[in-house]
């Protein structure tokens, strides 16, 4: 295959970031969480990375112009020649076209947007069972995946077990509602291309990573018999 040029979509909880690395791996590809990226060209010191700097020293927010200038940069390295995995970026439709222009300019285009979709009710109970411990905020379980040898208690310091403010039921309905109204239509626009591999998330992170791979063969097939 000419490359894999690839960005993985999905609500929090889907297990993207989990995924991403599994990739990473076995198809030897880039991957890039958008927020590692900006803060290795700002340590760099790469052209973009100095701009990016500014915004944060200021407390603002990083423009889209400027984030899609550290992609640019990566997607212009060697690691980067077979194709990448783009996590994080982008979130909203101007964005994507942002994206797709700065792509065109390249001489490249997007081979898939891979959409890990993950219903509410297991979004809410994979991240509402987190505890998270009082003494040390990295000490981090689950009720049903991870949980500690005594109820409430962690294993390492003794600490407390809170539900975090991010973690509470209601607050996840509202991140969910947000990355709704925002990656939806995200989601048609990709699908309009031809572009959008839906990939079932409610499983086991090695059961979806078989599915990924699957829409992966397929895709290189594909592209193997010129189609
Ligand atoms: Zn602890």
């Amino acid at each position: 295959m000419s490359q894999l040029n690839l960005i993985l979509l999905g609500p929090p909880g889907s297990g993207k970031g989990t995924q991403g690395k599994g990739l990473q791996e076995d198809h030897r590809l880039p991957y890039y969480a958008t927020g590692d990226i900006l803060r290795a060209a700002v340590e760099e010191q790469t052209e973009v990375g100095k701009k990016a700097k500014e915004y944060m020293e200021r407390g603002d927010l990083v423009p889209d112009d400027v984030i899609i200038g550290v992609i640019a940069e990566r997607l212009q390295k060697e690691e980067a020649s077979d194709g990448f995995i783009l996590d994080g970026f982008p979130r909203t439709l101007p964005q994507a076209e942002a994206l797709e222009a700065k792509m065109g300019e390249l001489h490249r285009e997007l081979t898939a947007a891979i959409l890990i979709e993950v219903p509410e009710e297991e979004i809410v109970r994979r991240l509402g069972g987190r505890r998270t411990c009082e003494e040390n905020p990295s000490h981090i379980y689950h009720l049903d995946f991870d949980p500690p040898a005594k109820d409430g208690v962690c294993d390492l310091d003794g600490g407390k077990l809170v539900v975090r403010d991010d973690d509470k039921p209601e607050v996840i309905k509202n991140r969910l509602a947000q990355y709704h109204e925002k990656t939806e239509p995200l989601t048609d626009y990709f699908e309009d291309k031809g572009i959008l591999q839906r990939v079932e998330g409610a499983h086991p992170p090695d059961e979806v990573e078989e599915r990924i791979h699957s829409v992966l063969a397929t895709l290189r097939r594909e592209d193997e018999e010129g189609m």
